[in-house]
């Protein structure tokens, strides 16, 4: 059987190698464009900003191992330019002698990935506007930052003048995780950063208030943002140095700009092949990673595969699913019965220190959707136990089914402990796990590292205590003209007052009981929405009505920032 795979990076070595470890016989020709197999994309950032010093640590297998260690005939430079299904032939071009030859298969695999979008705006293609994508690009991105963008315009030779500096100002376009990843790698390589971001928000699969959050931190650590604003094109001054323009008038100076507004699945091979393509425009597969070719398999960046949790055709362009898929592909070809599950879009994202993290369905999705049958927590545990050192609060936002407690996503803010928690979520999510399920997760505890009752079950806790109706919740902002019962200490409230409340402080609410309206339902607040969970059970069992503002102040403030 002869197998030729299009595509020599996540999805197509990783369905290179796993079919060899099964079929011994079969005949594999992995093709790659670029100069390398195996590489670390995800590192990509990183390396530009010097945190992976190395190049070479970014070569995560060869193209020699694939030969040596995997008997794979394995061929850089080489791209498959055309795909006959009919006759089962792909041709191939060498890169480096121009040279067109054609290949049968038994199988193909396509797994050429996404690109990134470069729209057709004035200036795009001026010297020191990069996307990030291949080791290439990161290297040429290294030079322009340590040469300066000045130096292409041939400034520096002038006598009696000193060259001018490296770049400086940096214009990171696009507010996803690639975006923010290269904003922090330039800060650390010294450039003042501007992120310009279309949307009103950064890192789009956040809800808003919790997108907020990580934007303060970026303003705290010297990003400037631009939100709300669309790059209309770029501009070269007569200094040589560029300026970003945008759609509201404004200008951004730049010595470097970033592109990281999205990329698009690679199609062309596929289209001009006649395959399938899906409405979100990847190439549509069925669960065997599957195109509408029998003998043609697809997987990675340019598939669309459906939402795991919504049931909506998706594209989600990360490395985990990429690689799965690409050892299902494997399976299938060998004969295994392998099957995708979708995706939940489960992601990570470290940002200065801070660590953001989400899965399955976030809460517009489920708005735009026309869902009702959900509600949302926010909770704020600590990463760890809060008398071992170092502890760090983590702001988590769970959302569930309403009619039967299902787990349906979550998103996740800290300094520690954030991707642990989330993963576990993401696990529960793929179980298909309600949140009583989550009340007897039986996780690690030890004071450094978790919690008696760690997180994850208080995600499950929360949510089930609703469910159960032992703690009737509402939601800012929903509480104007209401009766707000504020069981904070007085020292906590000075620093942080919400007007038109009632204080009586946790302690003492059992002897003020008389303090307080029958004829009225109270809301009660107070930092976490833990202490007004106590309170809210005193007041139900003693016959008031009460709910429990949930997330406290601390939701407040990121929903106040919305
Ligand atoms: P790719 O890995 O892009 O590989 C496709 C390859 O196919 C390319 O090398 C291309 O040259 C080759 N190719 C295309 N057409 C042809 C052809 N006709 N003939 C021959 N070869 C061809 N994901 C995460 O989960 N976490 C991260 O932290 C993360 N960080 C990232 C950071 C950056 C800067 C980038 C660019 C991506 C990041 N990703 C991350 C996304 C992740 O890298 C991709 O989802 C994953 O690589 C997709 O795998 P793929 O095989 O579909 O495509």
């Amino acid at each position: 059987m002869k197998v030729i795979i299009v595509g020599g990076v996540a999805g197509g070595a990783s369905c290179a190698a796993r079919l060899r470890r099964l079929d011994e016989k079969a005949d594999i020709l992995m093709v790659e464009r670029g100069p390398y197999v195996s590489y670390a994309n995800c590192g990509l950032p990183y390396h530009v900003g010097g945190v992976i010093e190395k190049e070479s640590s970014l070569l995560v297998s060869t193209e020699q191992t694939f030969r040596t260690t995997f008997g794979i005939d394995c061929r850089t430079r080489s791209e498959v330019i055309a795909v006959s299904p009919k006759a089962k032939t792909v041709e191939l071009k060498n890169h480096e002698t121009g040279q067109v030859t054609t290949e049968k298969y038994d199988k193909l695999v396509l797994s050429p990935g996404a690109a990134p979008i470069r729209p057709p705006l004035p200036g795009i293609d001026l010297p020191g506007v990069f996307s990030v994508r291949t080791v290439p690009d990161a290297r040429e991105i290294r030079e322009w930052i340590d040469r300066g963008a000045i130096e292409s315009a041939g400034e520096h030779a002038a006598p009696g003048f000193e060259p001018l500096a490296k770049s400086k100002r940096a214009v990171v376009v696009g507010g996803g995780f690639i975006g923010l990843e290269m904003a922090e790698n330039l800060v650390h390589r010294g450039l003042e950063v501007t992120l310009v971001e279309m949307l009103d928000q950064v890192m789009p699969p956040l809800d808003l208030e919790c997108a907020r959050v990580v934007e303060r931190h970026l303003e705290q650590h010297g990003v400037r943002l631009a939100l709300n604003d669309a790059v209309a094109g770029f501009r070269q001054t007569a200094s040589g140095s560029l300026e970003v323009l945008t759609k509201s008038g404004k200008a951004y100076p730049a010595d470097i700009v970033i592109l990281a507004i999205g990329v698009r699945p690679e199609t062309a091979l596929a289209k001009a092949a006649g395959l399938e393509i899906g409405q979100r425009g990847g190439i549509r597969v069925d669960e065997h990673m599957r195109t509408s070719d029998p003998d043609i398999f697809a997987v990675g960046d340019a598939v669309e595969v459906k939402d795991f949790v919504t049931g909506e055709w998706t594209l989600i362009p990360l490395a985990g699913p990429a690689n799965r898929q690409g050892r299902i592909a494997a399976d299938v070809i060998a004969g295994r019965d392998s099957r995708f599950r979708g995706t939940q879009g489960t992601s990570v994202v470290g940002v200065f220190g801070a660590t953001v993290a989400q899965t399955g369905a976030n809460e517009k999705t489920l708005v735009r959707m026309g869902h009702k049958d959900y509600e949302k927590v926010y909770l704020f545990p600590n990463s760890h136990a809060g008398y071992y050192p170092g502890a760090r609060t983590i702001a988590l936002k769970v959302i569930f089914r309403k009619s039967d407690g299902r787990l349906l996503g979550a998103q996740a803010l800290g300094l520690d402990g954030v991707e642990k928690r989330i993963d576990a979520l993401a696990m529960g999510i793929q179980m298909g796990a309600t949140v009583y399920d989550l009340e007897e997760a039986e996780l690690c505890y030890a004071p450094p590292f978790g919690s008696a009752k760690d997180p994850v079950n208080f995600a499950g806790m929360v949510p089930a205590d609703i469910l159960r109706g032992d703690m009737p919740i509402c939601h800012w902002p929903a509480v104007a003209g209401q009766f707000l019962l504020d069981v904070r200490n007085p020292p906590e409230i000075a620093v942080e007052p919400v007007p038109g409340t009632v204080n009586i402080p946790m302690p003492e609410l059992r002897a003020r009981l008389g303090e307080l309206p029958r004829d009225r339902e109270i809301l009660v607040i107070c930092r976490s929405s833990q202490r007004a969970y106590y309170a809210t059970r005193i007041l139900l069992q003693n016959g008031f009505k009460a709910r429990n503002l949930i997330g406290g102040t601390m939701s407040r403030s990121m929903l106040q920032a919305k």
